[in-house]
């Protein structure tokens, strides 16, 4: 099977084995703002992947946003809106394609191969450059009526506290969305307003671990933020396992710090909810988009 993601930063591309298994993948950055050279940089990677295992099952695709009547919607990549990317990439690539979300594609694959294979409800959370979602039961992806289940990122922030109120414009159009606090790019804001350094998430995170009291700062503001923004999705969901992906799945601690939070936001008094790194790597959206393409 044949899957490939891509995102702001990265095109990843996987052949997945008919029982989940990476059997080799490929990845290379996403062409800047161009649809054009977005399309070559897809045919080149399905190059590399037929030369290596060659397949003429249908392609999975993990993109940013949502295919409705054929027609890219609310994708972060704004030269991707509007366009008719599933045909496209069907008559460049000579082959039939099935376009998924990038959360959707990203949990199914967490669900029946990584972090939550042993559990019934899986919730993804992709947080990298953008945040993305999705929800799997009983080994289905929910797509849902408008196809945007899951995506949680632009929900307003759970209970805010006044400072958080201003500002925090979003690329979507709304003001205050979760994306725009805890996404990689809003920590790494956070942190610089406070320094007026430029730094990356992992070293933000590594900073913190060597007692540097600032980053240390930042990243328990995270750690609350993430606690809450948890916490409102097992009132409403309630799954098993919440799996987490991107730079910021990256952050080992919080998979300790952040269930403490729940107590405080969840109206059951021990919530079960495991909260859980991917275990894909960067090529659990390309693999779950090679499974959607094959159910
Ligand atoms: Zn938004």
């Amino acid at each position: 099977m044949l899957g490939l993601s891509l995102d702001k930063n990265m095109i990843n591309a996987a052949v997945l084995s008919d029982n989940g298994e990476v059997l080799f993948d490929y990845q290379i950055s996403t062409p800047a703002d161009s649809y054009r050279d977005c399309l070559i940089a897809i045919c080149n990677a399905f190059t590399a992947m037929q030369t290596e295992a060659p397949s003429y099952r249908p392609a999975g695709i993990a993109l940013p946003g949502v295919v409705l009547n054929n027609i890219m919607q609310n994708s972060p990549l704004s030269w991707l809106n509007d366009k008719a990317i599933k045909q496209d990439l069907q008559a460049s690539l000579g082959r039939d394609v099935v376009i998924g979300g990038y959360g959707n594609c990203f949990t199914l694959y967490e669900a029946l191969y990584g972090a939550g294979r042993d559990a019934e409800t899986v919730f993804g959370m992709h947080i990298d450059a953008n945040c993305t979602g999705g929800l799997v039961a009983g080994g289905r992806s929910l797509s849902g009526a408008n196809g945007i289940a899951g995506n949680w990122a632009h929900l307003p922030l759970p209970a805010p506290i006044p400072y958080e109120l201003d500002g925090h414009a979003c690329w979507c159009g709304r003001t205050g969305c979760l994306e725009t606090f805890i996404s990689a790019e809003g920590f790494e804001q956070d942190y610089y307003k406070i320094t007026e350094i430029r730094s990356s998430t992992a070293a933000i995170a590594s900073a913190a671990t060597n007692s540097d009291i600032v980053a240390e700062s930042a990243l328990q503001v995270l750690e609350d933020r993430l606690g809450r923004v948890t916490a409102a999705l097992i009132t409403l969901v309630d799954p098993e396992v919440i799996v987490v992906g991107g730079m910021v799945g990256t952050i080992e601690r919080i998979y300790r710090t952040v269930p403490r939070k729940w107590p405080g936001y969840v109206t059951v008094r021990d919530p079960v909810t495991r909260l859980l790194p991917a275990k894909g790597g960067e090529f659990s959206a390309a693999a779950g988009a090679a499974i959607l393409a094959n159910v």
